[in-house]
């Protein structure tokens, strides 16, 4: 029956390769706070810890964080679609913390969850190991008390919130400045952790009792 029936190998390989892709992934759904997109975390097998850390950090950790610190990234929230993928990966290839995927970049798994709700869906990538190790000032300034072998954990926590903002405000705004970006998450990052600190020492320390200057 001519060209029409002949079998279309690559295709299906393509479509194979990408069941076995999915397979290799877990997915989480998130409620953040209320303001907040939802969240569907998608990461690799064997990274569930790691998306109970995420999850602690967006539902529970940030909602209960000084609304000064919050109000920023009201208008950030505001103009976001109601549901943003997160790909979670342990490192990216270029070094980076994460990045927003803007529109028309997103991988499938997002193009097609936007097609099926008929909505945008947002997109971008935390990589978390990169996180749990990024400095953005020395931890060892903030040691206090036996806090120290709590402290990686408090770290974890307000990183991985500064990097989800930091993303959600380039996916909102798609000119945003990066040196007014990146100056916002990290003001955001230390007086996160400057509260965390304060609340699990059982004392105000550092900038807890007053934030520091919004920039
Ligand atoms: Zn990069
Ligand atoms: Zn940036």
């Amino acid at each position: 029956m001519g060209p029409v029936h002949k079998p279309r190998v690559r295709p299906r390989g393509v479509l194979e390769a990408w069941l076995e892709r999915l397979r290799r992934r877990e997915q989480r759904l998130v409620r953040a706070s209320a303001e907040a997109p939802l969240l569907l975390l998608s990461y690799p097998r064997g990274g569930r810890a790691v998306a109970e850390e995420i999850e602690t950090a967006c539902a529970r950790t940030f909602p209960r964080l000084n609304p000064e610190i919050r109000v920023p990234y009201e208008g950030v929230f505001e103009r976001l679609p109601t549901l943003v993928v997160v790909l979670l990966r342990p490192r990216n290839l270029c070094d980076c913390l994460g990045h927003h995927h803007p529109r028309g970049t997103e991988s499938r798994l997002t193009r097609r969850l936007a097609a099926d709700l008929g909505s945008p869906v947002g997109e971008i990538d935390l990589a978390y190991e990169a996180i749990r190790r990024w400095e953005p000032q020395p931890l060892a300034a903030m040691a206090v008390g036996d806090l120290g072998s709590r402290l990686p954990d408090l770290h974890f926590q307000a990183a991985l919130l500064a990097v989800w903002l930091h993303e959600l405000e380039h996916l909102a705004f798609a000119r945003s400045a990066e040196h007014e970006t990146r100056t916002r998450s990290n003001w955001f990052y230390t007086c996160a952790m400057a509260q965390l600190v304060a609340e699990e020492s059982g004392a105000a320390y550092g900038m807890a009792a007053s934030l520091p200057p919004r920039p």
